[in-house]
């Protein structure tokens, strides 16, 4: 078992007071903190390995260039993808879904349709809608159950002639739902058609096998999987990748140039234009050498553990309502307590030093699909402990006490 109090001391910001209270980092769903180890690689890049990649022929350029590459082989690992041309650096799950929508929206036409389900986050739906209204096309959404899971009868009527692409999340960065995406994948592709998964929410905890999912696409971001801000990845088989047209162009991602004609690099370097941001893509490689020591099933066993606590302890409140019951959870708890407004327990809770989310969380089309504004959220990473839920429990009492 891993020991958490030796986890906690990679983190300094867990030392923090807040309000005058120590702090309780139950945020982690929409950025995990980050470990010393992390944070040294990035101060270690600027210190002795900053210089730009993939262009110089000297030394320092080829040690920064080996640094993200070595990111690359390690991602690719991470998600056992077949080969790092399939492995797209981007500024993180938003630009992955933005470079995948723009591209294939490009080639679409009046009519065609995507199918998203009802618990997207606003990046897996607005991006779409962007190409919705150049392009004309139809966004069908799955709808969900009462316990939050999609409606997988419904989800397969859902395909027409004019189907392109699904669209899903892994995992509700709301609700915590793990969508049972293998199965849907499949279902998809008996229609031929491929799917897109925003993995943000399911790389930090779930082991991805992007073969044996045989995703098409797979985005995630590196902040939170107790990695830097800035950079993500863009998954894609090779066979779409080499299909598609760059996202955006300048340098990197050209063969060769004139005014007449350009061509482009290859895959990976076609999608990648500009100075990457190699410093944090070099932290990135050490979070994920983290994540494979502590063990990604360790890490998904102690959450599982902490939300089950939680979940029991909050539903002795009087009038809680937890948003988001599946069997199938990750460490993500959204609740609302009787007629108590989300932002006014949000902000008594942080008076007592707990840090949590309130809000529709970037997913509105499931607040209203639920009949409400928003939630309060807790979310755990793999830095929390039994007695901070103790803290919030007492916390979230005397706020409700409070307030009603
Ligand atoms: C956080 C999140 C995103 C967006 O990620 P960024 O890092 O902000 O680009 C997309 N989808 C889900 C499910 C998320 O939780």
């Amino acid at each position: 078992m891993l020991d958490i109090n030796k986890i906690r001391a990679e983190y300094p910001i867990l030392d923090l007071e807040m309000n005058g209270r120590k702090l309780v980092y139950f945020d982690t769903a929409a950025t995990s903190q980050t470990p010393k180890c992390v944070v040294d690689k990035i101060t270690e890049m600027y210190t002795t390995k900053k210089a730009n990649v993939h262009r110089g022929v000297h030394e320092l350029s080829q040690q920064a260039t080996e640094e993200m590459e070595n990111t690359r082989e390690k991602v690719r690992k991470f998600i056992n993808a077949k080969s790092t041309k399939e492995i797209i650096f981007t500024r993180g799950t938003t630009e992955a879904i933005n470079l995948v929508a723009s591209s294939l929206g490009e080639k679409s036409c009046h009519g065609d349709e995507i199918i998203l389900t009802v618990m997207e986050h606003h990046s897996n739906i607005v991006p779409w809608q962007l190409i919705q209204q150049r392009k004309r096309i139809q966004l069908r959404v799955v709808p969900m159950n009462e316990k939050g899971e999609v409606r997988e009868d419904v989800y397969e009527d859902l395909f027409t002639e004019n189907t392109r692409l699904v669209a899903l999340s892994h995992v509700s960065n709301v609700m915590g739902t793990i969508n049972p995406i293998k199965k849907m994948i499949e279902i998809a592709h008996k229609h031929g058609i491929p799917v897109l998964v925003d993995g943000a929410q399911s790389t930090p905890h779930i082991k991805i096998d992007v073969q044996n999912l045989d995703a098409d696409f797979f985005a995630f971001s590196a902040h939170k999987m107790y990695g830097p801000t800035g950079v993500g990845v863009l998954y894609g088989k090779e066979k779409f990748l080499e299909s598609m047209t760059p996202y955006q162009g300048g340098g990197e991602m050209i063969g060769t140039v004139s005014f007449e004609k350009t061509t482009f690099a290859e895959l990976p370097f076609k999608f990648e234009a500009g100075t990457p941001d190699f410093v944090g893509i070099a932290a990135f490689g050490t979070a994920i050498d983290y994540i494979n020591e502590l063990g990604i099933d360790n890490i998904a066993q102690h959450e599982h553990e902490l939300l089950e606590y939680a979940t029991a302890e909050m539903l002795k409140i009087p009038n809680m309502r937890i948003f988001g019951t599946s069997e199938n959870k990750s460490g993500v708890i959204s609740f609302l307590v009787g007629n108590i407004h989300h932002y006014d327990l949000g902000m008594l809770l942080d008076k007592m030093g707990i840090a949590v989310r309130t809000g529709h969380h970037c997913a509105q089309p499931l607040m209203n699909a639920f009949g409400i504004e928003g939630t309060v959220r807790v979310s755990f990473g793999i830095y929390n402990t039994f007695e901070e839920i103790d803290r919030f429990i007492v916390a979230l009492k005397k706020a409700v006490d409070m307030l009603s």
